[in-house]
């Protein structure tokens, strides 16, 4: 027998181009999104508007399916998080981040990262492989329905979730087809009705990926900067050596354009002795030129085994100001949460469920940062 098809990863043109291909009517993909996204519902049987026939056809040809929840982690402040164990072992994560007015989902793109930055945690985990779109959305539906459940929404409103980022694990433009389908999902009326302004696509700079971006879709793009200079940022972000800082902030350029009042986030960790001295920040300022951007800081969150230190607080305040007085909005990453383990991406050997001691070593990582600015809007 055929695979089933997972609907959950399924856009609108994807489920009608479905419904179609398994002889049913297009038209019906709306309901099924419906049910599916606003209402949470896995079993066909329960989705009483459609006809019994309907209903079986699709139980022969489709699931509805999340990810598989490992484990969950609350921190006083409301900070929240979610692995989940993905076909073939890996544990990915998403991380719920509310503030008074908005309440933004950190998510994963893949399991590992190929790029390798010298910094990041996930990328000296290695990669083990692309997420399915219903994994990746399933991590959206996964956090949506429960805290749906919980009756935990935004002050006055009955919303759940404002922002998505995608800043957990991964590269988004390295999986580029899993990640637009699902974004599609998140800002779509029948799904997640998101601002696109408060969906961000994050990446270190494949520059190709940033125009398809960009012809697909209308969201905020942030980048990982972290260097002024493609010396430094070739070590830091190794992708630079195939696509260094002017290609890259051309391309920026090019996605500013395509849409009126665009500006991009340009995201730099700030790394002690490193990247974080006044030069570097007029630096800075100089290769950014006119792109229409606005700056965000982030201390560096140090793992075991990592080289680099965390800026102290009066070398990043520095480093804002001079930027600051160039023009550029710049606003410094709080750190939050506390007891619960781990920032966005930066999980420590998990790639891998390997053990079960791992994984109760895993929920017992202290982690004293979860980036608040994680939403980027
Ligand atoms: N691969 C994408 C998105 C995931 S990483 C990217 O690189 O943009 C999300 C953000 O966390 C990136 O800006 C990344 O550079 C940053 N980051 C990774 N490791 C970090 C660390 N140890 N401390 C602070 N920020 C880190
Ligand atoms: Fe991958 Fe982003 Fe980490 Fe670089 S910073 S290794 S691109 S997840």
């Amino acid at each position: 027998m055929q695979e089933r098809v997972n609907l959950l990863g399924l856009s609108g043109p994807q489920l009608r181009e479905f419904l179609v291909g398994i002889g049913a009517q297009a038209y019906r993909a709306d309901q099924l999104l419906k049910w599916i996204h606003h209402e949470g519902m896995t079993s066909f049987d329960d989705m009483h508007n459609l006809s019994k026939i309907f209903r079986q056809q699709l139980a022969e040809h489709a699931v509805i399916e999340p990810p598989v929840i490992h484990e969950t982690h609350k921190s006083k402040d409301g900070t929240r998080k979610w692995l989940f164990k993905v076909a073939g072992g890996s544990l990915i994560e998403a991380v719920y981040i509310p503030e008074p007015t908005r309440a933004t989902l950190c998510i994963s793109s893949q399991a590992g990262c190929s790029l390798n930055c010298t910094f990041c945690h996930t990328g000296k985990q290695g990669f083990h492989r692309d997420l399915t779109s219903h994994e990746i959305i399933g991590q959206v539906w996964t956090v949506y329905h429960q805290l749906k459940a919980e009756k935990v929404f935004l002050p006055g409103a009955t919303r759940v979730i404002s922002n998505v980022v995608m800043m957990g694990m991964g590269e988004p433009l390295m999986n580029t087809d899993n990640v637009f389908s699902a974004l599609h999902i998140m800002i779509d009326d029948l799904g997640y009705g998101l601002s696109k302004k408060r969906v961000t696509v994050s990446t270190s700079g494949v520059v190709p990926n940033i125009d398809k971006l960009s012809d697909a879709l209308d969201v905020s793009l942030a980048i990982s900067l972290h260097a002024p200079t493609d010396e430094l940022r070739n070590i830091l972000v190794p992708i630079n050596k195939k696509y260094p800082i002017k290609m890259l902030i051309e391309a920026c350029q090019r996605y500013v354009a395509k849409q009126k009042n665009r500006v991009i986030t340009i995201e730099y960790v700030m790394l002690k002795n490193i990247n974080d001295t006044p030069l570097h920040a007029k630096q800075l300022a100089k290769v950014l030129g006119n792109l229409a951007s606005k700056i965000n800081l982030i201390p560096f969150n140090p793992f075991k085994g990592s080289e680099y230190e965390r800026s102290t607080d009066e070398a990043i305040m520095l480093f804002q100001t001079i930027l600051m007085k160039a023009g550029y909005i710049t606003t410094i990453r709080k750190t939050r949460g506390d007891e619960i383990a781990a920032a966005c991406g930066q999980l420590a050997g998990q790639i891998k469920d390997r053990t079960s001691r791992q994984a109760r070593f895993l929920a017992k990582i202290p982690v004293s940062e979860i980036a608040s600015s994680r939403d980027l809007s």
